[in-house]
């Protein structure tokens, strides 16, 4: 009933200088320990074309429409669970695989056509999804199973209930002319929701300065390949993560760091409002014809919140919490620019704030963030990452040979139980940006767990999408603090993902509740503000005898700790 939940998340690395892929071991080399363990190991098998991308999602729509026809026509004295409510998880588990595999083609190809046969895919999916929600023959027959009354318990009870909320939610109780109009709702609202993203991905937004004008920035920026493009003319990619931080957190200059908030925050403004105008419309209609008395209601019903009441409290509450410490922050602020810039009543703008808290923490904590650099080289981050998650989890990462790889760098890695050698799931990293990626950082579900109809269970199959500052002529590429939080972060919803024990495909891996989903990676991230832990991995990559000083992180805790006002660069597109 659910189509797919796609999350994002993660980074990627200069290449690793002790494998050529002749050396590295394959998927079939972890088969046999699957199949000890009764498991399924599965690199998707990518498409190549736009047609066949098309053919893929035609095909993967047609054989779940199948299966929707026999669970439709069958005898409903005959249901069971298995024949209905399972068969309803494994069809749309299957299909749900041709949208996931479309979304990483939208997202990461190199080639626009492919993108955007991906994107057409995407909407041909998302309409059928919900399309199948009003399968009246479909909904009888698992209406008649729940009418036998049956003793589930467990995730099979859970599976029931949620599937014949589902229903009640697409508006299955209503009368059949009430029923088709919010079926035609949802369907208007699914495409508009796909536009508003490609609309942001496709928005490219480059910003000429000059050096002056960018006073204040790193020569690590100016360096950047793709920034300097004439004799003083440095372009700045206002739609890119990591440069807007840098010109936001660094130029001296308030008329530069608003001329690029404004454009960044106006990112395909134009297509845009107009498109969030009539989503915002159509969610008021849905959720009143639904008997909801808002779409906050109709959307919190199946979050842990419940209401829309209680997520509103709970926003309130915090707001009111914060408060005193939000406006010492500012205040504090606005003394450093009332003092900068000769005028006692200057105000903190919002283009302000990440440029002062910066000069703030060079004064009062001494943490040069751009200096800092040098201690998170990417591929040491990632190998300190991946021994600390293999420690506390008792898990074994190894880089295996790609099959297909849509870029030069891309790696795959075998995620197994290290002390049963049980193989639990790969993952993709594809790390830096690039024209026409996805521009976040995000992790991406490709197959997700699910005990299969033959008894054997899919292990999964993830892929991390991140957009980390790269690697320039002389130097590797160089996080910053917050980017290893990042990748602790997105590291950490591919790991929720992969080791899923869950039956069905509609509770797998990091399809939980929308509020419980951060949970995990929430906690896995404060890992990075530990000396003993980021001893590690984190050291000067000029002289790696040289670790990050202890008094240094004390300040970068104490200033995390004084700061309300703090970007958290990790983002989920949910598809539900
Ligand atoms: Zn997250």
């Amino acid at each position: 009933m659910k189509s797919s939940v796609f999350f994002l998340s993660f980074v990627f690395a200069a290449a690793s200088p002790s494998f050529s892929a002749a050396e590295l071991k394959t998927v079939d080399d972890f088969r046999s320990a699957a199949a000890k363990a009764n498991a399924v190991l599965t690199i998707p098998n990518w498409e190549q074309s736009p047609k066949a991308v098309e053919a893929m999602m035609n095909g993967a729509i047609a054989k779940a429409n199948k299966g929707l026809d026999q669970i439709g026509s069958q005898d409903l004295k005959a249901v069971t669970f298995k024949n209905t409510v399972v068969a309803l998880d494994d069809l749309t588990y299957q299909a749900g695989l041709a949208a996931n595999k479309a979304v990483i083609i939208k997202e990461t190809n190199t080639n626009p056509e492919m993108r955007a046969a991906g994107e057409n895919t995407i909407k041909i999916f998302q309409d059928w999804a919900v399309s199948i929600d009003y399968r009246e023959d479909v909904y009888k027959a698992i209406k008649a199973f729940a009418d036998t009354h049956p003793k589930l318990s467990g995730e099979d009870e859970k599976l029931l209930n949620e599937t014949l909320r589902d229903y009640r939610r697409a508006g299955l109780d209503l009368p059949p002319d009430q029923r088709k109009e919010v079926e035609q709702l949802r369907k208007e609202l699914s495409k508009l929701g796909t536009d508003f993203d490609t609309n942001i991905v496709k928005a490219n937004a480059p910003v000429i300065f000059t050096k002056a004008d960018l006073d204040g920035l790193p020569e690590s920026f100016f360096a950047s390949p793709g920034v300097r493009t004439g004799d003083d003319a440095y372009t700045v990619l206002a739609n890119v993560t990591w440069q807007f931080n840098t010109v936001e957190e660094n130029a001296k200059n308030e008329a530069t760091r608003k001329q690029l908030y404004v454009i960044r925050d106006t990112l395909a403004k134009e297509a845009n409002v107009p498109v969030l105008n009539q989503m915002l419309a159509l969610r008021n209609k849905i959720a009143l014809r639904l008997g909801y008395k808002s779409w906050d209601d109709y959307q919190t019903e199946v979050k842990m919140a419940k209401t829309g009441a209680n997520a509103g409290k709970y926003i309130s509450d915090l707001v009111t919490g914060i408060q005193p410490k939000f406006e010492s922050e500012v205040a504090e602020l606005q003394k450093l620019k009332a003092a900068d810039t000769n005028d006692p009543n200057a105000k903190i703008e919002v283009w302000d704030w990440r440029y002062y808290a910066n000069q703030r923490d060079k004064q009062k904590y001494a943490v040069d963030k751009e200096a800092l650099r040098a201690f998170f080289p990417f591929q040491n981050v990632l190998d300190g990452m991946f021994n600390i998650y293999q420690s506390i989890f008792g898990l074994k990462f190894e880089k295996i040979a790609a099959s297909y790889k849509w870029i030069d760098d891309l790696q795959l890695f075998m995620v197994t139980d290290s002390a049963t050698g049980e193989p639990l799931g790969m993952f993709y990293l594809d790390m830096f940006p690039r024209e026409g990626k996805f521009n976040h950082f995000a992790q991406f579900e490709i197959i997700g767990g699910k005990l299969l109809p033959d008894g054997k269970y899919q292990r999964p199959t993830v892929a991390l999408l991140c957009n980390f500052s790269p690697p320039t002529a002389d130097k590797p590429s160089l996080m910053t603090h917050q980017e290893v939080e990042t990748l602790f972060h997105e590291f950490g919803h591919a790991l929720h993902s992969i080791v899923t024990r869950a039956k069905y495909g509609r509770f797998a891996g990091t399809h939980v509740p929308g509020d419980f989903i951060e949970a995990p990676s929430q906690m896995l991230q404060n890992w990075v503000w530990e000396k003993k832990v980021l001893d590690t991995f984190a050291a000067d990559y000029r002289d790696p005898s040289k670790k990050i000083p202890a008094e240094i992180i004390k300040k970068m805790n104490d200033e995390s700790f004084s700061q309300l006002i703090r970007a958290r660069p990790s983002f989920h597109i949910s598809a539900t």
